[in-house]
């Protein structure tokens, strides 16, 4: 085994820091939320204070956690990264936001799935900047203040309506929803990702594969690095159409995008339920899966291109979604 060789090329996780946007001009699309957040940063610069709360959300994969470093780096402070689910203690949001010294931004991601006891923690620190917690047991024990560092809390999530009021109220630099990005965006993002991979892609394959990248960059980049390796284990010196269709029938992701798993929730509410609607916890145990998983990983792309429904007494299919799965068939 080359060895040497090994040690030089990047691991595919690096490969993710690779693609990843780094200013603005690399961050395609979302022109509104761009505008926004340049004012508010500009404003609060002029002013000499940090920006005000953030939420971004939107579903995976559409570039939140990217939007956050950017605006670290343009912020020139340290961004220190938690998940709502992994803060288990107020004392775990004190340390965070004290490891950054002297300010910075405090992503919070996931942020629907924080506890909501620590929840309550976070509004004196999002409003004045410092936080009281109790130290000591029975008569001995006091009132502590905390003042914390000026720090901007960026939180994200994919499901906006799980956040109470008085958590979404709080976030007085704006609630920013990130939209699905159209195929010419995915297919300059998907150019500038061959570029950075060092491999020849051509625009008809970029297109192919911008149409079945779900509206989404993460899915962008994960076809192409996929694509990648089956045209270089064909030996095909470039990407073309032909060899982004070969590579994807062989994963089993049609024109859409849809893979098997996608279909299969489409077959279940059909020949299960009937066509819906079916609770989406009734629906998950049926697929093995968790629910969260169908929430966030299914449903979004085939309700947005309208195969799937969400109604208030559960999941079904629609016309589209029937014709759709007729077609498979025939
Ligand atoms: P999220 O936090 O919303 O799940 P990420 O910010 O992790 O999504 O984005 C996933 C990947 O998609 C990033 O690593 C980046 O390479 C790519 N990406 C996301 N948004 C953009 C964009 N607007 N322009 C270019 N690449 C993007």
């Amino acid at each position: 085994m080359d060895t040497e060789r090994e040690n030089h090329q990047p691991l595919e996780h690096s490969l993710d820091s690779l693609l990843r946007p780094k200013v603005w001009d690399e961050y395609i699309g979302q022109e509104n939320i761009k505008k926004n957040l340049n004012i508010l940063i500009e404003a609060a610069r002029e002013r000499g204070q940090m920006p005000e709360h953030v939420l971004l959300y939107g579903p995976a994969g559409l570039g939140k956690t990217t939007l956050v470093y950017i605006i670290g780096s343009v912020l020139g402070v340290p961004v220190q990264t938690a998940s709502g689910p992994m803060i288990e203690r107020a004392g775990d949001i004190v340390s965070l936001a004290s490891t950054l010294e002297s300010g910075g931004v405090l992503f919070i991601d996931e942020i629907h799935r924080l506890n909501k006891n620590i929840e309550e923690t976070l509004y004196p620190i999002m409003e004045s900047g410092g936080i009281s917690i109790m130290v000591g047991k029975g008569p001995t024990a006091r009132s502590v203040h905390i003042n914390l560092p000026p720090i901007v809390i960026i939180a994200a999530t994919t499901q906006v309506g799980k956040l109470s009021t008085p958590l979404r109220t709080r976030f007085s630099g704006g609630i920013m929803r990130l939209l699905p990005y159209n195929e010419e965006e995915i297919a300059h993002i998907l150019i500038r990702s061959a570029e950075r991979l060092d491999v020849v892609l051509e625009n008809t394959a970029a297109t192919a594969l911008a149409q079945r990248s779900r509206s989404t960059p993460r899915t962008a980049n994960y076809l192409l690095k996929r694509v990648r390796d089956y045209a270089q284990v064909h030996n095909k010196p470039s990407i073309t159409a032909e060899v982004v269709r070969a590579a994807l029938a062989d994963r089993d992701i049609d024109e859409y995008g849809l893979t098997a798993e996608d279909r299969n929730v489409l077959t279940t509410i059909q020949e299960i339920f009937n066509g819906g609607p079916v609770g989406v916890q009734t629906l998950a145990t049926t697929l093995s899966e968790d629910t969260q998983t169908v929430e966030e990983v299914y449903e979004p792309f085939l309700v947005q291109i309208g195969l799937l429904e969400r109604t208030p007494r559960g999941r079904s299919i629609t016309q589209k979604g029937i014709e759709y799965l007729k077609n498979k068939k025939d």
